[in-house]
This record gives C-alpha cells, sequence and structure tokens, in this order.
C-alpha cells in the first residue's frame, strides 16, 4: 500500500518536474494517466496537496484562476498569455527588496511576493 502510493507520487512529480506548461491539477491528472491508467483524480489532487507541503513542487495562485503547479521552486516571475492561457517563467531576477521595504512601511511580516506579467505570446501575436 504505502509503495504504490509512493509510486504514485513519484509519477506525479515526474510530470511536473518535465513540464514547463505550469499545468493545472487536470491536465497533471492527464498526463500521469498516461504512465498510471487506472490512477483516480483524488489521487493526484491529493498528492499535489502532499507535494507542496513537502516542498517538493510550488502552487500557482494567481489573479483567482485555478490552481497551476510546477517542479521549479525558487522564486520566479511569470508571464500570463492572455490569448492562449499559457504561463512562462520569466529569467528576471525576484526583487527581495521589495519584501523589505513592504515590511518597513506597513510593518507587516512580508514572506515572498507573486508576480504576473499579462500580454500576448510570441506565438500568439
Ligand atoms: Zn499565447
Ligand atoms: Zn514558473
Amino acid at each position: 500500500m504505502i509503495r504504490r502510493e509512493t509510486k504514485q507520487r513519484e509519477a506525479i512529480f515526474n510530470v511536473l518536474r518535465r513540464a514547463d506548461s505550469h499545468p493545472t491539477a487536470d491536465q497533471v491528472y492527464g498526463e500521469v494517466r498516461k504512465v498510471i491508467p487506472n490512477i483516480s483524480k483524488g489521487t493526484v489532487y491529493r498528492n499535489l496537496k502532499v507535494l507542496i507541503e513537502d516542498g517538493k513542487i510550488s502552487e500557482l495562485n494567481l489573479n483567482g484562476t485555478v490552481s497551476r503547479y510546477e517542479g521549479r521552486l525558487e522564486d520566479h516571475y511569470h508571464f500570463r498569455c492572455e490569448k492562449c492561457g499559457k504561463v512562462f517563467d520569466l529569467d528576471e531576477p525576484v526583487n527581495n527588496e521589495l519584501d523589505d521595504k513592504i515590511a518597513k512601511r506597513t510593518g507587516f511580516t512580508v514572506k515572498y511576493h507573486q508576480l504576473e506579467f499579462r500580454g500576448i505570446c510570441e506565438k500568439c501575436k
């Protein structure tokens, strides 16, 4: 039983490590099913949660859209195409000074910030 759980979690993790498309839970489910055809949607959702808790993947939840998942852990910015909805990673260093600035100004404890750029991607232009 434990071994099956581990195998399922590994398969989900591998999908996310390979993907650069920031898939939704449903898309992850579709990919994992190619490897483990009888896996249930509930199992995929549950394991995504565990992987987040274990700090192995991150969840992207921007502007009230469905959550997307990715295997990249370090902070980075994103660009979302308004036409095709694809989310791209940006090679722009995260400005951590901004967190300090906000913390100083407000007295709040700032853990991190997320930033999403919007526009039209190269393909959709
Ligand atoms: Zn596009
Ligand atoms: Zn990303």
